[in-house]
């Protein structure tokens, strides 16, 4: 998702083939673009930003808890936040919670993103609040769900951004989170872009994604979402082909983006398989991992927010909001569109699991939370791996 865009390119083309055009015109033309910085009016830094939502989760025990999860190799180290969302959570730690995990900010300059789950965690704690959605309403869905956000997978990445690189969209060492996971690692298509799509030296080759991939196989949710900006999309499997799974677990997951297409996109967020929809393949990316290995039933790419006037090298304005009036739009319409899924993704669920969509055998939460972020990849190899039982619920 969200490489720079083809129709820039063009544009680019079309910007040096203006030598027949007059020597005033032209003179603007060969000055450098202006670029975007970054508005820390508007943005929070990572660091603000992490700490506001270490704040929240103080303020807020009875709902949220934090982990810190380190990982490294070949001298290289990172560290991904996780946040778990869970009403009572002491007494309320059982089978019958649906299990969602929200990943924002694995391309370090969509810095809309990370705002987006620093909005979602603060309307789940009642600290910030949405247009016709009441504190009862709210906590009725909430109280059958465990949440896992991650506000800011690629943290190195996001640093080099703050560091006045606003195009970076790969981690510390120039490696593309979302393309080192295993579902048709390392593929290269003819326009492939070293710059924007290095998978890495070999699937998982990345502690961000070993964390993520570590943190998905022992949660096992029944929704992932992994949140973009450079378009409006909300995409399903596949990336890596230009085709959607099949039957009724595909019609449950177009049912449900295109409610929220119209619901809160107005109908202009593109629909369908991130291969099949966006112009290009991309391979070995996280949702097609969470579709195919870890059996999410429903498992999403949203892209948020694109400017398709910005220039090439503007990359700030090209991924994120500039003026108040848009950046709030942005964050009320998607944090609304994830309500909606927090309040009819276990309906849709109910619908597959009533029709046994590969919803067979399943572990229970007890599990997951003794062997919190056990590394679970032998019981994957072996082939024993299937999408996990919905819980019931009445709905
Ligand atoms: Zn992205």
């Amino acid at each position: 998702m969200d490489r720079l865009p083809l129709y820039l390119l063009c544009c680019a083309l079309l910007l040096c083939s203006c030598s027949t055009l007059p020597v005033e015109s032209r003179s603007n033309l060969t000055d450098p673009p202006p670029f975007t910085p970054i508005d820390l009016n508007l943005y929070h830094s990572s660091v603000r930003l992490m700490q506001e939502i270490k704040e929240l989760v103080r303020r807020h025990p009875d709902k949220l808890s934090m982990d810190s999860i380190k990982g490294g190799n070949r001298g290289y180290q990172s560290e991904v936040s996780v946040v778990t969302y869970c009403n009572n959570r002491r007494e309320s730690y059982n089978d019958s919670k649906f299990r969602i995990l929200l990943s924002f900010g694995q391309h370090g300059r969509e810095l809309i993103t990370s705002e987006l789950a620093l909005r979602i965690l603060s309307i789940m704690t009642e600290e910030k609040f949405l247009p016709k959605l009441d504190s009862v309403s709210l906590n009725s869905f909430l109280d059958k769900l465990i949440i896992k956000v991650v506000p800011m997978e690629n943290l190195n990445g996001r640093k080099i951004v703050e560091g006045g690189d606003l195009c970076e969209r790969r981690n510390g060492r120039g490696v593309d989170l979302n393309r080192n996971w295993s579902v048709d690692w390392g593929k290269k298509e003819k326009d492939f872009d070293p710059y924007e799509e290095n998978p890495g030296t070999g699937p998982f080759s990345e502690p961000e994604a070993q964390i993520m991939q570590k943190l998905a196989s022992s949660f096992r949710p029944h929704i992932w979402v992994n949140v973009h900006s450079g378009m409006q999309a909300l995409f399903m499997p596949y990336d890596h082909k230009n085709t959607t799974p099949r039957g009724f677990s595909y019609e449950q997951m177009r049912l449900l983006l295109e409610n929220l297409n119209r619901r809160h996109c107005q109908n202009k967020c593109m629909i369908g398989s991130g291969g099949g929809s966006v112009g290009y393949l991309a391979h070995g990316t996280a949702t097609d991992y969470m579709y195919d290995v870890v059996k999410v039933p429903m498992a999403f790419t949203f892209e948020i927010y694109g400017d398709s006037t910005a220039t090439s090298k503007d990359c700030f304005k090209m991924f994120n909001p500039t003026d108040f009036g848009t950046f709030n739009r942005v964050l009320t319409d998607w944090s609304s569109a994830f309500f909606t899924i927090f309040k009819l993704g276990p309906r849709h669920l109910r619908e597959l699991s009533d029709k046994g969509i590969g919803l067979t055998s399943w572990e229970s939460i007890d599990e997951y939370l003794d062997g919190y972020l056990m590394d679970r990849r032998n019981r994957i190899s072996k082939g024993k791996w299937s999408r996990p039982v919905v819980p019931s619920l009445p709905l």
